[in-house]
């Protein structure tokens, strides 16, 4: 097999390189900056072109990080390696890997709804196609991406006329900066951001993402009344002193998670609003549609059962144990350290 899943990674043994390994490896190939698929300790690391700044953010300045522009191969060792927009979070990419005629593509994580902070996602042919599984069963649906937009617009008017904080929590990295691309299409007002979200916005801002204008709530005087205002926060800081400041407000997440009947009541949020960055279950089957692959492997998520209903309908296919994370369900903290700002570590309420 051209890749394979090892102890420390998926891994490719004729380029002698990992694809987002979990553990430090010679060569690291990443597919995009999260922290499940993007770790330290690495020897050196390959990305696309576009994510460069993002993964070598989040690996700090010793890092050895070489990028590729998309669709431009690399070769390593007689590997042809080339990165492919995967529509997840801005940078984000797909990895086919190209050897003797074999043709497989990993495709970390990947959505196909419409995101302005990024690429769409580009189909890649190939004959084996190793996808994530994090929403992959039929109940994941997602309704277009303005309608639920205007769903968060929506209850943010309403708060303003209420005179409350709207305190809206979502994955920091990506999550966060495409809420605040979409909501710069509907309103001009500035929004209020947690300081752990400011440098990761910044990042986007100046790769050429268009953004709005964000204060950081730390930065406000003390005793400022957030009454009317959006406050965009990561799961972190539930629940912890931080969230002091907002007094009585309304809370929301933002998250895949959301379309699960109940689990906004039972994680203690008002609001949930269904915006995923990952593929629902139509968008999967499309994909592996796309892909023309007569072989699939499944990673992270449902992968049993989507590995099952592949089988069903005619492919090879297998869930593979890796220990990607998928999309945070809300109760735990998702920042590593030196994300957070002092004081918002403290548990979660509740399950
Ligand atoms: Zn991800
Ligand atoms: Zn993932």
């Amino acid at each position: 097999m051209l890749i394979e899943p090892a102890s420390g990674g998926l891994y490719c043994a004729a380029g002698g390189f990992h694809i987002d390994p979990w553990e430090p490896v010679e060569r690291a190939v990443i597919s995009h900056a999260h922290g499940d698929h993007l770790r330290h300790g690495s020897r050196a690391y390959l990305c696309a072109e576009a994510g460069e700044r993002l993964v070598k953010h989040r690996l700090g300045g010793e890092a050895r990080v070489e990028s590729a522009p998309y669709g431009a191969a690399v070769t390593i060792d007689g590997v042809r390696v080339s990165f492919h927009p995967a529509g997840h979070i801005f940078g984000s990419a797909q990895v086919r890997v190209e050897h003797r005629g074999e043709v497989w593509v990993a495709s970390g994580d990947y959505k196909r709804s419409a995101d302005p902070t990024c690429d769409p996602f580009e189909p890649v042919r190939c004959q084996t196609f190793i996808t994530e599984a994090t929403f992959a069963l039929p109940l994941f649906t997602w309704d277009p991406p303005q309608a639920t937009v205007a769903e968060i617009c929506a209850w943010w008017d309403e708060m303003r006329s209420a005179g409350r904080p709207a305190v809206l929590f979502g994955y920091a990295l990506g999550k966060a900066q495409r809420v605040l691309a979409e909501l710069a299409r509907c309103t001009d007002r500035a929004v209020f951001v947690h300081g752990a979200l400011v440098d990761l916005t910044t990042v986007y801002r100046e790769s050429g993402v268009p953004l709005p204008p964000i204060q950081r709530a730390t930065e406000t005087a003390r005793g400022k009344s957030f009454a009317g205002e959006l406050i965009v926060a990561p799961l972190s800081a539930r629940g912890s002193t931080w969230m002091r400041r907002f007094g009585d407000h309304s809370s929301a997440f933002a998250s895949g998670w959301m379309r699960i009947r109940g689990a906004r009541r039972r994680r203690g949020y008002d609001r949930g609003f269904a915006l995923s960055d990952h593929a629902d279950w139509p968008g999967l089957l499309q994909t592996i549609d796309d892909s023309g692959a007569e072989r699939v492997f499944v990673t992270h998520g449902y992968t049993h059962q989507f590995a099952r209903y592949l089988r069903e309908r005619g492919l090879e296919a297998q869930p593979w144990e890796t220990r990607y994370e998928g999309e945070p369900e809300g109760t735990n903290a998702e920042l590593g350290p030196g994300n957070s700002e002092p004081g918002n570590r403290s548990p979660q309420p509740g399950t």
